[in-house]
């Protein structure tokens, strides 16, 4: 076998095997092994969607109006990573469509990036009542749901937003300011953490705007990288 078909294995029994993984996390002791399964990450991420439909495994079900799931490309390299949906987004049923989406948009297009080309969603898809922090259960309610997602892109870089995704991703309690600026390996992708788009909505000075800047570049030169790498 060439080192080539070697590598395109592995990385077909590595994605299996994060599926089977997702699928455990929920509770299935048994699959049947169906073409979909190796169809490809549009129909891996329609089975997670279908999965979580109607969800009640916590408390967030009975406030929300609509399960934000995520939306954009799931061919994508580059998936970014919110808190949990807001106002509008419990409205619409899409993540990053109010003010701070907005600004998402703009912070995308000024590095070249647009909404479409990547795959946004939150940390928790349902949202928290009067928009606070999503609590320990509920994130581990969810997680297998992000992890299904991933698992089904299996994108190469990661965008968080903010310091609730960002710490929730990392497993850590360091500030955002100590997180951002520099690449953190996640699984089989980099991790690039930045302000959330609320904060500099709240924060508008240059010093935060030039560092939020900054992040974007390297998330857009991270990007650059594993498409150069996986093209061919
Ligand atoms: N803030 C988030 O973290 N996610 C959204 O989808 C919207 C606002």
């Amino acid at each position: 076998m060439s080192d080539e078909a070697a590598r395109l294995l592995a990385d077909t029994a590595r994605g299996l095997a994060d599926h089977l993984r997702f699928h455990q996390a929920l509770g299935t002791r048994e699959l049947s092994v169906k073409q979909e399964y190796l169809a490809g990450p549009d129909a891996a991420l329609r089975r997670v969607e279908t999965a979580i439909a109607g969800c009640t495994r916590c408390k967030l079900a009975r406030g929300r109006s609509t399960i934000v799931f995520g939306s954009g490309a799931a061919g994508t390299r580059l998936v970014l990573i919110g808190e949990g949906p807001g106002e509008e987004e419990d409205r619409q049923g899409k993540p990053f469509v109010g003010r701070a989406g907005q600004l998402l948009t703009k912070m995308l297009e000024s590095v070249g990036i647009t909404r479409d080309e990547v795959y946004i969603c939150n940390i928790v898809k349902c949202r928290p009542p009067g928009n606070r922090n999503p609590e320990p259960d509920e994130i581990g309610a969810c997680a297998p749901f992000l992890e299904g997602q991933l698992a089904a892109i299996r994108p190469g870089v990661i965008g968080a937003l903010g310091t609730f995704a960002a710490q929730t991703l990392l497993r850590t309690r360091e500030p955002i300011s100590r997180l951002r600026g520099r690449l953190h390996p996640y699984g089989e992708a980099v991790l690039v953490p930045t302000f959330h788009p609320a904060f500099l909505l709240r924060n508008p000075g240059p010093e935060y705007r030039k560092q939020a800047w900054d992040d974007l570049k390297l998330m857009r030169r991270e990007y650059d990288r594993v498409r150069g790498a996986g093209a061919g």
